[in-house]
């Protein structure tokens, strides 16, 4: 793997964001190029996951730092302006997540959180982590 300047990797990143809309993207081509069949936005399933991977009865929830409540800067910032509300919101948020993720292993789905923080950091053109990796082909049993 070659080491890439702060200014090369600005730039490919740059390329990136004006190609893709968003997080969800990203990771959709990242399955693509690693050959893993998936549905978006699963209606059928509770909470609605964003991907459902075909092969490997397993779901991907790409969720918002802030909206999701993540234990990361992006995470821990709340607005001034009514905190009381949005802190209720996410907390409330938090424990749909939590409910919806039951209900999927409950129904024999893996359930895989990927946080927007980690996927902005992580450059997917050069792959999926290998860990979700590793977890894909344990499920679908290869
Ligand atoms: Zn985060």
């Amino acid at each position: 793997m070659t080491r890439e300047t702060p200014e090369q990797r600005s730039r490919v990143m740059a390329a990136v964001k004006s190609r893709d809309t968003g997080p969800e993207l990203a990771v959709a081509q990242a399955l693509r190029r690693a050959g893993v069949r998936y549905r978006r936005d699963v209606k059928r399933l509770p909470g609605r996951p964003d991907f459902l991977l075909i092969d490997a009865r397993m779901v991907l929830m790409v969720h918002g730092c802030f909206w999701h409540g993540h234990a990361c800067p992006r995470g821990a910032r709340v607005p001034q302006q009514n905190r009381g509300y949005w802190q209720a919101k996410i907390a409330r948020n938090r424990r749909r997540d939590q409910r919806v993720a039951r209900q999927l292993r409950e129904l024999g789905y893996g359930v895989w959180t990927l946080w927007e923080c980690r996927l902005k950091r992580r450059d997917l053109q050069q792959g999926l982590p290998a860990r979700l990796l590793a977890e894909i082909a344990r499920r679908a049993g290869c």
